[in-house]
This record gives C-alpha cells, sequence and structure tokens, in this order.
C-alpha cells in the first residue's frame, strides 16, 4: 500500500556528524557506544586514570610522564545534543578554564556529574533536569582536542581530587 508523500512526510535529513580533525584517540577501544547522554554512537577517545595524552601534567600516580585524566572523553560532532541521563540541578560556574567557560554540574543527592567543553548551554544555573533532557551543545571551548564530552564525577562540591570514575554514570552500551 502506497501513499503519496507530502513535505511534512519527508523524514528528517541524516544529521551530518562529521569527525573533527582535531580528535585524537588514546585509547584502543574502537568500540561505538551509545550512552543515555548523548544520541547516536561514538568513540571513547580518552578514559579515565593514567592516560598517555599530552593535555595533562604528568601526574606521580602515573608511569614515566603520563597525566591523570579525571573524567572520560567521548569524541562527538560539535553541536551535538548532550542529554541529562540523572535527576539533578543545574550548577554553573567555579570550574577551571581548562573545562571551558560554559561548564556545569549537574548536582545529585549522591555526586555532582560535571559537563565540560560544551559549546551552547541548553538549561540555567539552578535549573532541574530530568533524565533525557536536552542539557547542552557539544563543543571544544577549554579543549585542544575538538569537540567532545568530559564527563566527570565528583562528591557534592567536591574539587578535582574527588573525581572517580564516572563509568557507570556515563552507562556505554555497545
Ligand atoms: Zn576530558
Amino acid at each position: 500500500m502506497s501513499r503519496t508523500a507530502t513535505p511534512t512526510d519527508e523524514p528528517a535529513p541524516e544529521p551530518t556528524a562529521s569527525a573533527d580533525p582535531r580528535w585524537r584517540f588514546f585509547t584502543e577501544d574502537r568500540t561505538r557506544y551509545a550512552s543515555p547522554w548523548f544520541d547516536g554512537r561514538h568513540r571513547v577517545m580518552i578514559g579515565f586514570g593514567c592516560t598517555s595524552a599530552p593535555w595533562y601534567t604528568s601526574d606521580p600516580r602515573c608511569p614515566g610522564s603520563q597525566g591523570f585524566h579525571h573524567g572520560i572523553d567521548v569524541a562527538i560532532p560539535c553541536g551535538e545534543t548532550l542529554r541529562s541521563a540523572v535527576s539533578g540541578r543545574v550548577v554553573t560556574g567555579g570550574l577551571g578554564s581548562a573545562y571551558g567557560a560554559k561548564a556545569f554540574r549537574i548536582r545529585t543527592a549522591e555526586r555532582d556529574l560535571l559537563v565540560a567543553h560544551a559549546q551552547t548551554l541548553l538549561v540555567g544555573d539552578g535549573d532541574r533536569v530530568v533524565p533525557g533532557q536536552p542539557i547542552a551543545e557539544v563543543g571544544a571551548l577549554g579543549a585542544p582536542d575538538g569537540c567532545h564530552l568530559h564527563l566527570e564525577r565528583r562528591s557534592v562540591g567536591g574539587g578535582v581530587s574527588s573525581a572517580t570514575d564516572p563509568a557507570d554514570v556515563l552507562a556505554l552500551r555497545s
């Protein structure tokens, strides 16, 4: 059975998701993952913990001159929508310039989830967010290596030293 297509019946065009030429991958993992934080499937660029990525000062916890990465970086084209995977309250400000001028936290009862390098915020300080809600557009503010999501988990109000592996929150699935 066929019917006449009208313009409103046209499927939405595929997003022009293109690789960012600035991306550099410091993991052997080439899997493209889905996550409640973003649409589509994307690769991890830098994992949590010691890394050979050159963007971080050497850390005594790590071998050689390796630095310590306090979050997980997922390479996502500029402008893609980021969504909250949790319920919480938006807290802006108070983060270093390396996180980008529009970095913010989503504060839950148990932890702060820090979203860095966004180029556009879709929420404001004090806003309540719920799972699935668009919160920002992926950007490269403060980042030397292209557009990506840096997701970091800290204690509530905690500094970078309180960061722990956010893998469970990022909830990547292959
Ligand atoms: Zn990062």
